[in-house]
This record gives C-alpha cells, sequence and structure tokens, in this order.
C-alpha cells in the first residue's frame, strides 16, 4: 500500500514509498523536483533534480547496499550514494533472477473473500456456454497471401453488406504473418496455429467460423481446424461442399470445403478473375451475418466476464497508481467469479517466488515453473535474458531495470490465488485467477489473450500508448493525471489520482470494475473503439521460418 508522504497542494513535494522497508521514494510531482527542495519532515533535501516518477535515496546507501523498493531488492548500489540523490539505473547493479529450485510451492493460503453478487452484465450468449461483449464477423485465414484479397472483401462486406445486418458490430480479419514459409512440423509450432485457431473461436465472434483460404500453404484449413475443432452451428454453413451433406450451389459457383468448414478457397478451379474471388467471400459472409445479426444481449452475470490485463508503455507510476488499481479489480473480479488472466512473462519472472507461493496447489505452482523455464530458455537460445524487456521509455519513466519493472507489473494481479496456468495459444477453460504465459510484447501478449477467450482487455500506460484492439473492447488506463490530461479522448480511466492523492486505490479499482460492467454491456465504448484504434494481431511464432 502506498504510503503517500505529504498530500497536495500541488506544488509542495509529493513523493511515494510503496513499502516501509524501502529506502527509496518516487518523486510524484509533474515535471520532477528541483535540486535543494527539502522533502516533508527536512531530514531529505535533494542533492540533484529530480525528474517525476524517479527515485530519491531517503538515507545514505553504502557501495553495494540493497536499494529497496517494494520491499525487495531492486539492484545494489555501484558506489555510496547520498541520501537526496537521483538514484537512476546508471547507480545500480541489477539483481541475478532467482533461480526456479526450491521456491515455495502453494504456501500461502489467503483468507477466502467473501463472494461479490449481484454484479451483471449484458453479453451475448453463445453455443457453447461462453459470453461476448461484442457481435463481430470475424475471417479467419489460413496464410497471409490472402490478406489483401481479403481485407478488400472486408472494405465491400462493411459498406455493402454490415448496413442490412444492423445488430453486428463489425466485421474483422484476422490477419497475420504465419501460414507458409514455416518449419509447420517444428514441435513449437503449435503455439501459432493453435493461437488461430483459438482465436477464431473467441467468444464475440459467436461460434461463426469462416475462412479464407490460399490453397497451396503449409497450414491447410483441416490442419488449422482439425474436425472436432469446429463449432457445431458452422455445420449449418452454405456455399461449400462438406461431408455434412450441404447442397452445392446452383449455377456452379466456386465452392470449397475441408470438412464442414466455411471456407473459401482462392486458388479454387472456378474462380475466375480476382472479382470471382470477392464475391465468394461476400456470399459467404452474408449467411454468417444473418445469424450473428440474431444475436440479442440478454442479462449474464458478471461471472462470464473473461478478463485479460496487461500493461505497456510503464513507467515508475504503473506500478503505483494503475496496477494496484487493476490488482484490486482483478480481486473484485475473482471474488464475483469471473475470469482473470495475467501475463507477460518477462514482467512476473523476477517475482516467481510470490507467484509459486500464491498458487493453489504445488500442480498450479508446477506449471508456472515449467512456463517460466520454457521462457528462460528460450531467451537463453537469442543470447539474452528478461533484462532486455526493458525500453528506453521505461527507464525515461523513472524504471531502473526489469526487476522494478516486474515488482510494479505483478501488482495487476491483486492478491487472489492463482489457480490456473495456461501454456501460449491455449483455451481458458477455468474461472479465476489464472497465469496465461505470454510474451509481455503488447501486441502477441494481446493475441494470446484473445486465444484464451478474452472477452475484456484491461491495459495500463504510464508513458501512454494507442493501443487497441478489434476483436475485444480495450480499456486503457493512465498511470499518472498529466497523460490523462493530455491524452483526454486515449485514456478510458485515469488511475493518476491516487499519486495526486485525491482518490484512493480501492476507489480506482471499484470504478473500474463499474467501467467493465458498461462496456462489457455495449452502454459505454472505449476510447480507442470510438476510432477504430486497432494494432495487429501478432503470432508468437517460436519455431524456426524457412
Ligand atoms: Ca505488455
Amino acid at each position: 500500500m502506498p504510503e503517500t508522504l505529504a498530500s497536495p497542494p500541488a506544488a509542495a513535494p509529493l513523493t511515494i514509498r510503496m513499502h516501509a522497508a524501502d529506502n527509496v521514494a518516487i518523486v510524484a510531482n509533474d515535471g520532477g523536483l528541483p535540486a535543494g527542495t527539502a522533502l516533508p519532515g527536512g531530514a531529505v533535501v535533494l542533492r540533484d533534480r529530480v525528474p517525476q516518477g524517479h527515485k530519491v535515496a531517503l538515507v545514505d546507501l553504502a557501495r553495494g547496499a540493497a536499494v529497496l523498493r517494494y520491499g525487495v531488492p531492486i539492484g545494489h548500489a555501484l558506489d555510496p550514494i547520498p541520501a537526496g540523490s537521483w538514484v537512476h539505473e546508471r547507480l545500480l547493479q541489477m539483481p541475478e533472477a532467482r533461480g526456479l529450485e526450491n521456491l515455495p510451492m502453494a504456501t500461502v493460503k489467503p483468507e477466502p473473500q467473501p463472494p461479490l453478487e449481484g454484479y451483471t452484465f449484458e453479453g451475448y450468449r453463445n453455443p457453447d456456454g461462453s459470453v461476448g461483449t461484442r457481435n463481430i464477423l470475424a475471417i479467419t485465414q489460413t496464410v497471409q497471401c490472402v490478406a489483401g484479397v481479403t481485407d478488400f472483401a472486408v472494405k465491400r462486406i462493411k459498406a455493402e453488406l454490415l448496413p442490412k445486418y444492423p445488430h453486428v458490430d463489425d466485421v474483422v480479419a484476422l490477419e497475420h504473418g504465419y501460414g507458409c514459409g514455416v518449419a509447420i512440423d517444428a514441435p513449437d509450432a503449435v503455439i501459432p496455429i493453435r493461437t488461430l485457431r483459438h482465436i477464431s473461436l473467441n467468444p464475440n465472434f459467436g461460434g461463426e467460423v469462416m475462412v479464407v483460404s490460399l490453397g497451396c500453404e503449409k497450414l491447410q484449413p483441416e490442419r488449422l481446424f482439425p474436425s472436432d475443432a469446429i463449432p457445431i452451428q458452422n455445420a449449418r454453413g452454405t456455399g461449400f461442399a462438406g461431408p455434412q451433406g450441404v447442397p452445392p450451389l446452383p449455377g456452379g459457383e466456386p465452392r470449397s470445403g475441408a470438412g464442414g468448414l466455411d471456407t473459401v478457397c482462392l486458388q479454387d478451379d472456378a474462380h475466375v478473375g480476382f472479382m470471382s474471388m470477392v464475391e465468394s467471400i461476400l456470399r459467404q459472409a452474408e449467411e454468417h451475418l444473418k445469424r450473428l445479426n440474431a444475436r440479442q444481449r440478454v442479462t449474464v452475470p458478471a461471472s462470464e466476464l473473461v478478463v485479460g490485463v496487461q500493461c505497456g508503455g510503464s513507467d515508475a507510476f504503473s506500478g503505483v497508481t494503475a496496477n494496484p488499481a487493476v490488482g484490486f479489480c482483478t480481486d473484485l473480479l475473482v471474488r464475483a467469479g469471473a475470469s482473470v488472466m495475467f501475463s507477460e512473462t518477462t514482467e512476473v519472472r523476477d517475482g516467481i517466488a510470490q507467484l509459486t507461493a500464491r498458487a493453489t496447489t504445488p500442480e498450479v505452482a508446477q506449471a508456472m515453473v515449467r512456463e517460466m523455464a520454457w521462457y528462460d530458455a528460450y531467451l537463453k537460445r537469442g543470447s539474452v535474458d528478461r533484462s532486455a524487456n526493458t525500453t528506453p521509455g521505461n527507464k525515461k519513466g523513472g524504471l531502473s531495470n526489469i526487476v522494478e519493472k516486474a515488482m510494479g507489473s505483478i501488482v495487476k494481479s491483486g492478491s487472489a490465488p492463482i489457480s490456473n496456468v495456461l501454456s501460449p495459444g491455449e483455451k481458458l477453460k477455468a474461472k479465476g485467477l489464472t497465469y496465461a504465459a505470454t510474451p509481455a510484447s503488447d501486441f502477441i501478449c494481446g493475441t494470446l489473450q484473445l486465444a484464451a477467450g478474452m472477452n475484456l482487455h484491461v491495459f495500463t500506460t504510464g508513458r501512454g500508448t494507442p493501443y487497441g484492439l478489434a476483436p475485444v473492447p480495450v480499456i486503457k488506463v493512465a498511470t499518472r493525471s498529466d497523460l490523462a490530461r493530455r491524452w483526454h479522448d486515449l485514456m478510458d480511466l485515469n488511475a493518476g489520482t491516487i499519486a495526486d492523492g485525491t482518490a484512493s486505490i480501492e476507489d480506482v479499482g471499484w470504478a473500474l470494475f463499474h467501467l467493465m460492467l458498461d462496456v462489457a454491456s455495449g452502454r459505454r465504448q472505449t476510447w480507442a473503439e470510438r476510432w477504430k484504434l486497432h494494432n495487429a494481431l501478432v503470432l508468437f511464432n517460436p519455431a524456426p521460418v524457412t
């Protein structure tokens, strides 16, 4: 819990210490504080100008002394650091990552929290029991080769068909770089393939799967969707010849199909000319639009939320304001019976002992160790380690290294027991708090959380990023009031009020919870939805390309 050492007026020096043991605090004032500023209490006078979000030494630190933030060593002083100094990354030696042996396994047994009952939202109930927060036609692509054609067709679908189906929110082409020119039989190829399969089955797409294929690619439609992966209602699809006995279209029109899958194959002999391909896509899309248009929102319990939490463009406030508020909200969601995923392996690696301790069982803890060990080996193969994560912007924002960043990132997971672990690209099947192992890359993490079945995304940022995803609403939370003011039409919630001293972590956590229910219900659009700011899907492919 942050201890605010002084409260506004705005001009008064304001520093924030996260833990009673900490020997540094961060400067909260907009624009930082000049040298000579006396901190509240008068014992510490700044020797240097300290930028906003950066650390100041509260005591004299000897050479080799541990610099403590969040109550843990984020580094050791390379030289003596007098009290009042600006403590930046060049003064610190980063600690080694903790080994993955002898970790505390499922040792923390938190007090069970009372269930949070009575909260609902308006969502789209799917035949498989999942619930969507939006009603979107997704067009899956087996390979990048078809992206241009699909994009052309989607523009026409939006202009010509979508107005006829007013209950459908959008049409989204699931474009990606995979599908051919890849070592598709490599063991790790399972990750991009199942990711794409599971994204196609995201609850916001209503179980309607439509595929555009080239024909000669390595990722054939039947490999992407083995017969047991295809949703039932898709067998009703028309316009293709499949074993379900769907009649052929009259007039010898182009058709193709893999099993019961609704597929438009561009290399099909019957396609003569580009427009023939486009017409096929439009015709098949309309069948799905008809069914999607019949979907209606119904009142469902908050337990149907599947929330992915993530941060990007982090600064030293991320771990003080926005991420703790998200963590508080995570606990609320778990109490409401919902599903919450936290991810970003390189940003939680330094907190592994906290995480394994919070696992509900030794098996869950062991699964976390398995994922971290896999990622350590993946990074080692590229001759780097988790310290490759931090960016110039992170450092400018006051984060000295990955240890400090990780301690601030991990608080998004709140305090609930961790009851489930997912490997990259797997589909979530359990409620409660899940560690979904993903890279920290915003687009890859978001893509993998979509595959897991996320129907709502929460994204915190300190430096500022206009991040958004087409398939799912993204609620963006600013860590600082200055960012929230400047990016007033991009940020959905300001957690900077926590550093300003005008709101508590609990206040912002509850505000986020209510905002989630409004956004999930379609009563509110996020700014990224309003401006249609959509980042690319990026499949995580740890396997070789050819
Ligand atoms: Ca991220």
